[in-house]
């Protein structure tokens, strides 16, 4: 879709020239001007203001060394990054990612979408994200030990409990952010909730762990009631991916009355026409941090296939997304189509292709995106900073309960700011706007700053 509206049109131009060579930021920032046309024509004060010219470049941009010596007593240097995107509504908060593909394309269209998601959470979180590229796997538990002691050496000037905090994402589980909190304490001299995805032993929160899945399968079932009256119960689900997102959305699924056939890594996928055992998943990639193809040999009746992109083609009622970035293309969603898929709502960050939104929404298929229906996890490290900050931990069942009632409220708050501004159905659209209008107000308010 193209734009029509002239400031947008220079915005975006803008964006393109200077952030030239950033290609998932400039797909993320297209997605999010093409929903604002409608709200920028009618609050002529954002363009008077240049809000969206500046919500769209970040406050800071960190880049850093990260020297560490490997097992072999080699000295290798990876490069470390943190964008602290927007702080108008609370310090800044969004995951680490480790992983080879990190860069600083990856880390902005990550901060930019986490601005917007973490206002649709209504906690008080401004947008950020960091990480590296460095690769986890293969690495020994002392090799990770002492590169996340290099990378917070550095990061640890930046960050605070009331200023920045970040958290997990891809390659970071809590065995990271414990080394992680470990090196800040050591170096800050300060027991604060400066990460979330702490241990339960020294400040994490009950069901921090479960949250993303979890909070992407209520998000799912309130947007399958409310406009289809259904839910997830009888229905075949396909979840891409096997690591904390997948994991959790398979056990909420499947607590829901779902039965998850698939699951995948960047290797290949598994069909298991059971129902995956996830006992047997959770020892695999939990326990042995193994590869999913080790299930099919553990589970009679399940098969493995090499490629990972092939999982879209099996028949399901409801796919979720839930491994990375464009992984899901229009081809695969055409292919989810025709075989009669009635739901997708996205785990992972931007899984899907703008064409593969495109289709789904075509053909009338019920679309969550990515900034709505994965904020459980970020909800709930705002839970866990709320904990932290009064010194006590809530039950398990309250955390659950706060996280169920935070995804319902985003799914309506998405729904109805579609409908305000006549794009009634319009998920993508309904979120970008909700998260953008919470963030423009606060900015306004503030002064140009
Ligand atoms: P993990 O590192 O725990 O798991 C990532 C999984 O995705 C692994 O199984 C990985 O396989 C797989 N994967 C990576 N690339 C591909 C690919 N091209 N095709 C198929 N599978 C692939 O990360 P998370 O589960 O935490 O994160 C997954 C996604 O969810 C990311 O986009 C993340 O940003 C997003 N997210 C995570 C949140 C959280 O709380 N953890 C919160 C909100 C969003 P392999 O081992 O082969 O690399």
């Amino acid at each position: 879709m193209a734009l029509k509206n002239e400031y947008l049109k220079k915005v975006l131009a803008e964006v393109e020239k200077r952030d030239a060579g950033e290609p998932e930021f400039i797909q993320a920032v297209t997605e999010v001007l093409e929903s604002l046309e409608p709200v920028v024509e009618a609050r002529p004060e954002l363009e008077k203001l240049n809000v969206v010219g500046r919500i769209t470049e970040p406050e800071r941009f960190i880049q850093f060394r990260v020297p560490w010596v490997d097992d072999n007593g080699n000295v290798q240097v990876n490069r470390g990054f943190r964008v602290e995107f927007n702080s108008a509504i609370g310090p800044y908060k969004g995951g680490l990612r480790l992983h080879p593909t990190v860069c600083t394309s990856v880390i902005k269209f990550l901060g930019f979408e986490q601005c917007f998601k973490n206002a649709l959470t209504t906690l008080p979180m401004g947008g950020g994200k960091g990480g590296s590229d460095f690769d986890p796997k293969g690495k020994s538990d002392m090799e990770i030990m002492r590169f996340c002691q290099s990378f917070m050496t550095e990061l640890c000037r930046h960050i605070g409990p009331d200023t920045d905090v970040p958290a997990g994402d891809i390659g970071v589980g809590g065995r990271e952010i414990g080394f992680m909190f470990g090196q800040y304490k050591r170096i800050r001299n300060e027991f604060t909730g400066v990460l979330t995805g702490k241990g339960l032993t020294y400040g994490g929160s009950l069901a921090r762990t479960e949250a993303t899945g979890y909070g992407l399968c209520y998000f799912t079932e309130e947007m399958l009631s409310c406009m289809k009256g259904d839910s997830f119960k009888g229905k075949t689900v396909v979840i891409s991916g096997s690591g904390n997102v997948a994991i959790y959305a398979t056990e909420k699924a499947t607590q829901l009355g779902g039965k998850v056939v698939a699951l995948s890594d960047s290797n290949g996928y598994i069909y298991d026409p059971n129902g995956i055992n996830l006992d047997v998943v959770k020892q695999i990639k939990e326990v042995e941090r193994g590869r999913i193809k080790e299930y099919a040999a553990r589970v009679p009746g399940s098969v493995y296939t090499e490629g990972c992109k092939g999982i879209w083609t099996i028949k399901c009622d409801i796919a979720l997304p839930c491994a990375t970035q464009n992984e899901l293309d229009e081809e695969s969603a055409k292919v989810l189509v025709a075989n009669g898929v009635m739901a997708v709502a996205e785990g992972a960050n931007m899984p899907s292709t703008p064409g593969a939104i495109e289709a789904f929404q075509s053909a009338g298929i019920l679309f969550g995106p990515a900034k709505a229906s994965n904020a459980g996890g970020v909800a709930t490290s705002g839970l866990e900073m709320s904990q932290n900050s009064q010194r006590l931990s809530w039950t398990f069942e309250e955390v659950d309960a706060k996280l169920k009632n935070i995804m319902v409220t985003i799914f309506h708050d998405s729904y109805n700011a579609a409908k305000k501004y006549g794009m009634e159905g319009n998920l993508v659209a309904g979120a970008n706007i909700a998260g953008f209008e919470k963030i423009a107000d606060a900015m306004i308010a503030q002064g140009v700053c």
